[in-house]
Protein backbone atom coordinates (compact mmCIF):
# COMPACT_ATOMS: atom_id res chain seq x y z
CA UNK A 1 0.00 0.00 0.00
CA UNK A 2 1.32 3.84 -1.17
CA UNK A 3 0.04 6.45 1.48
CA UNK A 4 0.61 9.90 -0.04
CA UNK A 5 1.21 12.98 2.10
CA UNK A 6 0.84 16.77 1.40
CA UNK A 7 3.41 18.36 3.53
CA UNK A 8 6.99 17.62 3.74
CA UNK A 9 8.21 18.63 7.31
CA UNK A 10 9.08 16.51 10.39
CA UNK A 11 5.49 15.26 11.00
CA UNK A 12 5.50 13.77 7.62
CA UNK A 13 9.30 12.81 8.46
CA UNK A 14 8.09 11.01 11.62
CA UNK A 15 5.06 9.57 9.61
CA UNK A 16 6.66 7.71 7.34
CA UNK A 17 9.80 6.21 9.64
CA UNK A 18 7.23 5.09 11.64
CA UNK A 19 5.08 3.85 8.91
CA UNK A 20 7.98 2.10 6.93
CA UNK A 21 7.89 -0.51 9.25
CA UNK A 22 4.62 -1.67 8.68
CA UNK A 23 5.49 -2.14 4.67
CA UNK A 24 4.20 0.78 3.41
CA UNK A 25 5.55 3.44 0.65
CA UNK A 26 5.39 7.07 0.96
CA UNK A 27 4.99 9.89 -1.39
CA UNK A 28 5.28 13.17 -0.54
CA UNK A 29 4.20 16.51 -1.96
CA UNK A 30 5.15 19.91 -1.55
CA UNK A 31 6.25 23.19 -2.72
CA UNK A 32 10.36 21.68 -3.48
CA UNK A 33 11.87 18.35 -2.73
CA UNK A 34 14.39 18.98 -0.31
CA UNK A 35 11.47 18.71 2.77
CA UNK A 36 12.67 16.41 5.59
CA UNK A 37 9.93 13.97 4.68
CA UNK A 38 10.67 14.48 0.77
CA UNK A 39 14.53 13.20 1.26
CA UNK A 40 13.26 10.00 2.85
CA UNK A 41 10.12 9.10 1.28
CA UNK A 42 9.87 6.38 -1.74
CA UNK A 43 9.08 9.14 -4.49
CA UNK A 44 8.66 13.20 -3.59
CA UNK A 45 6.86 15.28 -6.31
CA UNK A 46 6.22 19.27 -6.20
CA UNK A 47 2.72 20.48 -6.84
CA UNK A 48 2.96 20.86 -10.49
CA UNK A 49 2.90 17.00 -10.13
CA UNK A 50 -0.21 16.94 -8.15
CA UNK A 51 -1.95 14.71 -9.81
CA UNK A 52 0.34 12.20 -10.48
CA UNK A 53 1.27 11.98 -7.05
CA UNK A 54 -2.76 11.25 -5.85
CA UNK A 55 -3.07 9.01 -8.86
CA UNK A 56 0.05 6.45 -7.39
CA UNK A 57 -1.40 7.21 -3.87
CA UNK A 58 -3.78 4.23 -2.41
CA UNK A 59 -4.86 7.16 0.25
CA UNK A 60 -3.94 10.90 1.20
CA UNK A 61 -3.05 12.80 4.08
CA UNK A 62 -1.67 15.58 5.09
CA UNK A 63 0.65 17.02 8.10
CA UNK A 64 0.32 20.57 7.40
CA UNK A 65 -3.24 22.96 6.91
CA UNK A 66 -1.87 25.29 4.82
CA UNK A 67 -0.59 23.47 1.39
CA UNK A 68 -1.78 23.34 -1.95
CA UNK A 69 -5.69 23.49 -3.00
CA UNK A 70 -4.99 22.03 -6.30
CA UNK A 71 -4.03 18.76 -4.64
CA UNK A 72 -6.12 18.40 -2.12
CA UNK A 73 -8.76 18.74 -3.80
CA UNK A 74 -8.27 16.25 -6.66
CA UNK A 75 -7.19 13.76 -4.20
CA UNK A 76 -11.11 14.57 -2.42
CA UNK A 77 -12.54 13.85 -5.79
CA UNK A 78 -10.70 10.59 -6.24
CA UNK A 79 -12.23 9.78 -2.50
CA UNK A 80 -8.21 8.96 -1.63
CA UNK A 81 -7.93 12.08 1.36
CA UNK A 82 -8.23 11.65 5.05
CA UNK A 83 -8.96 12.84 7.29
CA UNK A 84 -11.28 15.02 3.92
CA UNK A 85 -11.45 18.18 2.85
CA UNK A 86 -14.02 19.85 6.03
CA UNK A 87 -11.29 19.85 8.40
CA UNK A 88 -8.95 21.43 6.70
CA UNK A 89 -10.90 23.94 5.09
CA UNK A 90 -12.34 24.86 8.69
CA UNK A 91 -8.31 25.25 9.39
CA UNK A 92 -8.10 27.56 6.54
CA UNK A 93 -10.17 30.32 8.34
CA UNK A 94 -9.68 30.49 12.41
CA UNK A 95 -13.29 32.02 11.79
CA UNK A 96 -14.72 28.97 10.07
CA UNK A 97 -12.99 26.44 12.68
CA UNK A 98 -14.37 28.76 15.87
CA UNK A 99 -18.25 29.38 14.45
CA UNK A 100 -18.24 25.69 13.83
CA UNK A 101 -16.93 24.51 17.78
CA UNK A 102 -19.52 27.09 18.60
CA UNK A 103 -22.46 25.95 16.58
CA UNK A 104 -21.86 22.49 18.11
CA UNK A 105 -21.95 23.58 21.33
CA UNK A 106 -18.44 22.66 22.14
CA UNK A 107 -16.64 24.68 24.39
CA UNK A 108 -14.83 28.05 23.51
CA UNK A 109 -13.58 30.94 25.34
CA UNK A 110 -15.43 34.20 24.30
CA UNK A 111 -14.57 35.25 20.68
CA UNK A 112 -16.05 37.70 18.11
CA UNK A 113 -15.15 37.69 14.14
CA UNK A 114 -14.01 40.77 12.59
CA UNK A 115 -13.84 41.55 8.61
CA UNK A 116 -11.61 44.25 9.59
CA UNK A 117 -8.41 45.97 11.71
CA UNK A 118 -10.76 48.50 13.15
CA UNK A 119 -13.16 46.47 14.08
CA UNK A 120 -11.20 44.03 15.45
CA UNK A 121 -9.35 46.61 17.89
CA UNK A 122 -12.39 48.00 19.35
CA UNK A 123 -13.58 44.29 19.64
CA UNK A 124 -10.17 43.58 21.17
CA UNK A 125 -10.26 46.71 23.67
CA UNK A 126 -14.60 45.74 24.71
CA UNK A 127 -12.26 42.59 26.35
CA UNK A 128 -10.28 43.29 29.43
CA UNK A 129 -7.17 41.67 27.33
CA UNK A 130 -7.72 39.94 24.13
CA UNK A 131 -5.55 38.57 21.52
CA UNK A 132 -6.41 39.23 17.64
CA UNK A 133 -5.84 36.43 15.75
CA UNK A 134 -5.25 36.94 11.76
CA UNK A 135 -7.72 34.02 10.13
CA UNK A 136 -5.34 32.46 7.74
CA UNK A 137 -2.26 31.66 8.16
CA UNK A 138 -1.51 31.65 11.14
CA UNK A 139 -0.21 29.20 13.27
CA UNK A 140 2.34 28.64 16.29
CA UNK A 141 1.72 32.16 17.49
CA UNK A 142 2.32 33.96 13.79
CA UNK A 143 -0.31 36.56 13.15
CA UNK A 144 -1.34 37.02 16.30
CA UNK A 145 -1.29 40.44 18.61
CA UNK A 146 -1.94 41.36 22.06
CA UNK A 147 -3.94 43.80 23.69
CA UNK A 148 -3.04 44.85 27.48
CA UNK A 149 -5.47 46.93 29.00
CA UNK A 150 -6.76 48.83 25.66
CA UNK A 151 -3.28 48.76 24.24
CA UNK A 152 -2.10 46.78 21.29
CA UNK A 153 1.03 45.00 21.51
CA UNK A 154 1.79 45.99 17.70
CA UNK A 155 0.39 47.54 14.82
CA UNK A 156 -2.52 45.40 13.16
CA UNK A 157 -2.78 45.36 9.62
CA UNK A 158 -5.63 45.39 7.32
CA UNK A 159 -7.33 41.73 7.36
CA UNK A 160 -9.85 39.65 8.73
CA UNK A 161 -9.76 38.46 12.05
CA UNK A 162 -10.70 36.48 15.18
CA UNK A 163 -10.79 38.59 18.45
CA UNK A 164 -10.37 36.53 21.44
CA UNK A 165 -10.25 37.26 25.15
CA UNK A 166 -7.67 36.92 27.05
CA UNK A 167 -7.99 33.12 28.80
CA UNK A 168 -6.18 33.85 32.16
CA UNK A 169 -5.93 29.71 32.17
CA UNK A 170 -4.22 28.00 35.06
CA UNK A 171 -2.27 25.67 32.51
CA UNK A 172 -2.72 24.55 28.68
CA UNK A 173 -3.35 21.09 28.30
CA UNK A 174 -4.54 18.76 24.79
CA UNK A 175 -5.63 15.24 23.53
CA UNK A 176 -4.33 13.24 20.81
CA UNK A 177 -7.34 10.84 19.47
CA UNK A 178 -8.15 8.62 16.55
CA UNK A 179 -10.83 7.64 14.31
CA UNK A 180 -10.92 4.76 12.17
CA UNK A 181 -13.39 4.57 9.41
CA UNK A 182 -15.86 2.31 11.47
CA UNK A 183 -16.55 5.06 13.73
CA UNK A 184 -14.42 3.59 16.70
CA UNK A 185 -12.01 5.96 18.86
CA UNK A 186 -8.95 6.08 20.78
CA UNK A 187 -7.36 8.77 22.64
CA UNK A 188 -3.89 8.62 24.32
CA UNK A 189 -3.58 10.21 27.94
CA UNK A 190 -3.42 13.88 27.60
CA UNK A 191 -0.76 16.13 28.40
CA UNK A 192 0.35 19.52 30.35
CA UNK A 193 1.93 21.80 27.53
CA UNK A 194 4.09 24.79 28.24
CA UNK A 195 3.90 27.13 25.46
CA UNK A 196 6.91 30.11 24.94
CA UNK A 197 5.33 32.75 22.65
CA UNK A 198 2.62 30.98 21.05
CA UNK A 199 5.21 27.79 20.74
CA UNK A 200 5.51 25.03 22.36
CA UNK A 201 8.17 24.64 24.72
CA UNK A 202 7.32 21.06 26.21
CA UNK A 203 4.86 18.43 27.20
CA UNK A 204 4.51 16.06 29.63
CA UNK A 205 1.83 13.36 30.49
CA UNK A 206 -0.41 11.66 31.51
CA UNK A 207 -2.66 14.80 33.17
CA UNK A 208 -5.85 14.25 34.40
CA UNK A 209 -8.94 14.02 31.75
CA UNK A 210 -10.61 17.60 32.48
CA UNK A 211 -12.87 16.49 29.96
CA UNK A 212 -11.12 16.31 27.42
CA UNK A 213 -11.85 13.11 25.88
CA UNK A 214 -15.55 13.41 25.96
CA UNK A 215 -15.17 16.54 24.12
CA UNK A 216 -12.33 15.81 21.54
CA UNK A 217 -14.55 13.13 21.13
CA UNK A 218 -17.83 14.58 20.22
CA UNK A 219 -15.31 16.68 17.41
CA UNK A 220 -14.26 13.18 15.51
CA UNK A 221 -17.84 12.32 15.44
CA UNK A 222 -19.22 15.86 14.25
CA UNK A 223 -16.21 15.84 11.56
CA UNK A 224 -16.56 12.43 10.70
CA UNK A 225 -13.10 12.06 11.12
CA UNK A 226 -10.83 9.83 10.30
CA UNK A 227 -7.19 9.74 11.29
CA UNK A 228 -5.25 11.26 14.17
CA UNK A 229 -6.24 14.44 15.37
CA UNK A 230 -5.13 17.00 17.84
CA UNK A 231 -7.04 19.29 20.37
CA UNK A 232 -5.37 21.97 22.15
CA UNK A 233 -6.89 22.99 25.56
CA UNK A 234 -7.22 26.02 28.13
CA UNK A 235 -7.67 24.47 31.19
CA UNK A 236 -9.48 26.79 33.75
CA UNK A 237 -10.78 25.80 37.15
CA UNK A 238 -11.11 22.13 36.44
CA UNK A 239 -12.59 22.96 33.18
CA UNK A 240 -11.27 22.54 29.22
CA UNK A 241 -11.94 25.15 26.35
CA UNK A 242 -10.62 24.09 23.26
CA UNK A 243 -8.07 26.59 22.18
CA UNK A 244 -8.17 24.89 18.60
CA UNK A 245 -7.74 21.68 16.94
CA UNK A 246 -4.88 20.15 14.55
CA UNK A 247 -6.68 17.70 11.97
CA UNK A 248 -3.10 15.44 11.66
CA UNK A 249 -0.38 14.47 13.82
CA UNK A 250 0.53 17.08 16.87
CA UNK A 251 3.58 18.47 18.18
CA UNK A 252 2.17 17.68 21.51
CA UNK A 253 1.77 14.06 20.62
CA UNK A 254 5.43 13.64 20.06
CA UNK A 255 5.91 11.55 23.30
CA UNK A 256 4.10 8.45 22.54
CA UNK A 257 6.87 7.74 20.46
CA UNK A 258 8.60 6.52 23.79
CA UNK A 259 6.64 5.16 26.26
CA UNK A 260 3.70 4.19 24.48
CA UNK A 261 2.79 1.02 22.89
CA UNK A 262 2.21 2.56 19.70
CA UNK A 263 2.63 5.77 18.70
CA UNK A 264 0.81 8.89 17.05
CA UNK A 265 1.77 8.36 14.17
CA UNK A 266 1.17 4.93 13.73
CA UNK A 267 -1.95 5.19 14.94
CA UNK A 268 -2.24 7.79 12.05
CA UNK A 269 -1.38 5.53 9.08
CA UNK A 270 -3.46 2.89 10.88
CA UNK A 271 -6.66 4.92 10.60
CA UNK A 272 -6.04 6.63 6.94
CA UNK A 273 -5.16 3.71 5.79
CA UNK A 274 -7.99 1.47 7.23
CA UNK A 275 -5.60 -0.87 9.55
CA UNK A 276 -6.98 -1.66 12.78
CA UNK A 277 -6.39 0.67 15.64
CA UNK A 278 -4.48 0.24 18.20
CA UNK A 279 -5.42 1.04 21.96
CA UNK A 280 -2.76 3.17 23.40
CA UNK A 281 -1.16 2.14 26.51
CA UNK A 282 1.22 4.64 28.30
CA UNK A 283 4.07 2.27 30.00
CA UNK A 284 5.59 5.41 31.17
CA UNK A 285 5.34 9.23 31.95
CA UNK A 286 7.21 10.91 29.00
CA UNK A 287 7.51 13.95 27.79
CA UNK A 288 9.29 16.18 25.26
CA UNK A 289 11.63 18.95 25.10
CA UNK A 290 11.19 21.04 21.35
CA UNK A 291 14.24 22.19 20.27
CA UNK A 292 13.44 25.36 18.47
CA UNK A 293 15.86 28.14 16.63
CA UNK A 294 19.35 26.38 17.44
CA UNK A 295 21.67 23.87 16.57
CA UNK A 296 22.79 22.08 19.76
CA UNK A 297 26.58 20.62 19.07
CA UNK A 298 28.33 17.79 19.42
CA UNK A 299 28.80 18.08 23.42
CA UNK A 300 25.32 18.92 24.04
CA UNK A 301 24.08 15.89 21.77
CA UNK A 302 26.34 13.50 23.59
CA UNK A 303 25.05 15.39 26.84
CA UNK A 304 21.50 14.67 26.15
CA UNK A 305 22.29 11.26 25.06
CA UNK A 306 23.98 10.49 28.27
CA UNK A 307 20.76 11.17 30.03
CA UNK A 308 18.39 8.00 30.53
CA UNK A 309 15.75 7.60 28.69
CA UNK A 310 16.13 9.98 25.77
CA UNK A 311 15.55 9.62 22.19
CA UNK A 312 17.01 13.26 20.02
CA UNK A 313 15.34 13.87 16.73
CA UNK A 314 16.93 16.21 14.30
CA UNK A 315 14.68 16.82 11.64
CA UNK A 316 17.21 17.65 9.05
CA UNK A 317 15.07 21.33 8.08
CA UNK A 318 17.11 23.32 5.54
CA UNK A 319 18.69 25.93 8.38
CA UNK A 320 18.15 27.02 11.24
CA UNK A 321 16.14 30.15 12.29
CA UNK A 322 14.80 31.49 15.43
CA UNK A 323 10.95 30.48 16.31
CA UNK A 324 12.11 27.61 13.84
CA UNK A 325 10.95 24.17 14.91
CA UNK A 326 14.25 21.70 13.47
CA UNK A 327 14.14 18.98 16.53
CA UNK A 328 12.93 17.59 19.93
CA UNK A 329 13.94 15.28 22.69
CA UNK A 330 11.72 12.08 24.13
CA UNK A 331 12.15 11.26 27.64
CA UNK A 332 10.37 9.31 30.19
CA UNK A 333 10.72 8.45 34.07
CA UNK A 334 9.14 7.11 36.98
CA UNK A 335 7.01 9.62 37.62
CA UNK A 336 5.56 13.12 36.07
CA UNK A 337 7.48 15.44 38.01
CA UNK A 338 10.67 13.25 37.62
CA UNK A 339 9.88 13.95 33.67
CA UNK A 340 9.13 17.53 34.55
CA UNK A 341 12.72 17.85 36.31
CA UNK A 342 14.66 15.86 33.03
CA UNK A 343 12.74 18.39 30.59
CA UNK A 344 14.04 21.17 32.80
CA UNK A 345 17.60 19.73 32.30
CA UNK A 346 17.11 18.74 29.11
CA UNK A 347 16.66 22.46 28.24
CA UNK A 348 19.38 24.03 30.01
CA UNK A 349 21.77 21.61 27.67
CA UNK A 350 20.21 22.79 24.73
CA UNK A 351 19.31 26.38 25.57
CA UNK A 352 21.28 27.24 28.44
CA UNK A 353 19.22 30.22 31.09
CA UNK A 354 17.38 31.83 28.43
CA UNK A 355 15.30 29.77 26.25
CA UNK A 356 13.50 33.25 24.87
CA UNK A 357 16.07 34.01 23.34
CA UNK A 358 15.13 31.37 20.36
CA UNK A 359 11.20 31.41 20.81
CA UNK A 360 11.08 35.49 19.93
CA UNK A 361 11.31 36.73 16.35
P1 LIG B 1 -2.73 29.32 18.86
O1 LIG B 1 -1.86 29.57 17.66
O2 LIG B 1 -4.11 29.81 18.71
O3 LIG B 1 -2.66 27.89 19.33
O4 LIG B 1 -2.08 30.15 20.04
C1 LIG B 1 -0.77 29.88 20.48
C2 LIG B 1 -0.66 30.12 21.98
O5 LIG B 1 -0.98 31.49 22.30
C3 LIG B 1 -1.60 29.29 22.83
O6 LIG B 1 -1.11 27.99 23.03
C4 LIG B 1 -1.61 30.13 24.09
O7 LIG B 1 -0.44 29.96 24.85
C5 LIG B 1 -1.64 31.55 23.56
N1 LIG B 1 -3.03 31.98 23.35
C6 LIG B 1 -3.74 31.90 22.21
N2 LIG B 1 -5.00 32.33 22.38
C7 LIG B 1 -5.12 32.71 23.66
C8 LIG B 1 -6.19 33.23 24.45
N3 LIG B 1 -7.39 33.48 23.94
N4 LIG B 1 -5.93 33.47 25.75
C9 LIG B 1 -4.71 33.23 26.29
N5 LIG B 1 -3.67 32.75 25.60
C10 LIG B 1 -3.85 32.48 24.30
Amino acid sequence: MKLGIIGSGQLGLMMILEGKRLGLKFNVIDASTNGPASRIADRSFTYDQYREFVDDSDFITYEFEHVDERVLNYADKMGKLRPGLFPVELKRDRSGEKLFLKEKKLPVGPFEVAEDAATALRLGQAYENAVIKSTHGGYDGKGQYYVRDGRLSQTLPEGKYVVEEFVRFDFEASIIGARDENGRITFYDPSLNVNRHGMLYYNVAPIEDFGMRDIAGRLMRELGYIGVLGVEFFILNGKAYINEFAPRVHNTGHHTLMGTSVSQFEQHVRAVCGFPLAQPLLYRPSGILNIVGIEPGENQINNILEMEETQYFWYGKNGVRRRRKVGHVNTAGESFDSVKNKIEELSRIVYGENPDDYFLD
